[in-house]
């Protein structure tokens, strides 16, 4: 019997139709604003969900609107058969596009095996280009696989592949115009993320963020003034432009310093099962335990609903009353 399609609409309108899949909370490299540099904590292998449990979710999901999906971790790309999964949502009728973000440590030898499971769009996260730069924030030197991966992925046909930067004061000011050449010439598009507070150490303040408005400043400088892109989705969070003269395409991401949440669709399934409605939701509404004790695909999604309902108008970095979650970056999902 299949079930009515009553969509994911939270109390503020918002209609959810985009899940973000964490598939492992390890990662092969230490980024400082996601991961402590050592002995971390991972989940043991029970605790993840399996491809099958994963899948019979995202049927769930896909029954009430869902239709896209995003694999994140943690590194994704360090799941074994990561394929395998990829290729298992790409066969669910209504999911219309199964895109991943991973640092692209190990994409050379992957990429292949991804364009063929069906992968839709990749995101790949490079900081910076200067070698020290890229070791300070991610404690490993991985420039050189890193870039041998986006080539290999345009190699074997990625289209559209975006470079994800997160921009960090006192840091990362000096890779902005290098990273915006590197882009433009490759045919990457370019999105600078503020650095938001989910950081391990502990360590983020709000005047360590590099803020939208000043990485538009610097490229215009060079460059030119930028032009506002046409919103072909108003629930994407980057605020997109071209360069003056049509050239390339520039997102900026201001989640710190102007919160997209009004026009949010996202939902988070951690790599143990917990669902979450948001980056900094402080509860979670745990799907494994249902599934693990044989629940039914209405008891699963009216775990979802619960889920959707208590979602908050948005985050309140940097107010007063803002409170950490106690999940890193790594254990959510970016
Ligand atoms: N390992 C993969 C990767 O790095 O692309 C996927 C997971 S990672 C958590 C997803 C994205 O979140 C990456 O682009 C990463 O740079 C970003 N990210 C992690 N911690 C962040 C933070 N504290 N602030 C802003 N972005 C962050
Ligand atoms: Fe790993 Fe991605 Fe976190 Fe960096 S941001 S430590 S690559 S999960």
């Amino acid at each position: 019997m299949s079930l009515p399609i009553l969509p994911l609409i939270d109390t503020f309108g918002r209609r959810h139709n985009n899940l973000r899949l964490s598939v492992t909370d390890r990662c092969n490299i230490r980024c400082f604003y996601c991961m402590p540099a050592e002995q971390v904590k991972f989940l043991p292998r029970h605790e993840i969900l399996t491809f099958e449990e994963i899948e019979r979710l995202v049927q769930a999901f896909a029954h009430v609107g869902v239709d896209k999906l995003r694999l994140t971790g943690g590194e994704p790309l360090v799941r074994s058969d990561i394929d395998q999964l990829v290729h298992r949502l790409k066969s669910i009728p209504q999911i219309r596009e199964v895109a991943m973000t991973t640092n692209a440590v190990n994409l050379a030898k992957q990429a292949e095996r991804l364009k063929h499971a069906g992968l839709d769009r990749l995101n790949i996260s490079l900081d910076a280009l200067d070698r020290d730069t890229l070791v300070a924030i991610t404690r490993r030197d991985v420039l050189d696989q890193v870039l041998a991966g986006i080539a290999a992925a345009q190699d074997v046909g990625f289209k559209r592949i975006r470079l994800n930067a997160v921009a960090i004061k006192g840091l990362t000011e000096a890779e902005v115009l290098p990273l915006a050449r590197f882009a433009l010439e490759r045919d990457l598009e370019l999105r600078f993320i503020e650095y938001m507070p989910l950081d391990s150490d502990q360590t983020w303040s709000n005047e360590k963020v590099l803020s939208g408005e000043t990485i538009r400043e610097l490229i215009e400088q060079e460059f030119g003034p930028l032009v506002p892109a046409q919103r072909t989705d108003p629930s994407q969070p980057a605020f997109d432009y071209r360069y003056a003269e049509g050239r390339g395409r520039l997102g900026l991401i201001h989640p710190v310093t102007a919160p997209f949440c009004d026009t949010c669709n996202r939902l988070r399934l951690t790599a143990e099962g917990k669902l979450r409605n948001c980056l900094f939701s402080l509860e979670e509404w745990d799907l494994r335990a249902l599934l693990r004790q044989g629940a039914s695909e209405q008891e699963i999604l009216a775990l979802v609903r619960a889920c959707v309902l208590a979602k908050q108008p948005g985050h309140l970095i940097g107010q007063k009353h803002f409170e950490r979650p106690v999940r890193t970056m790594h254990q959510i999902g970016g």
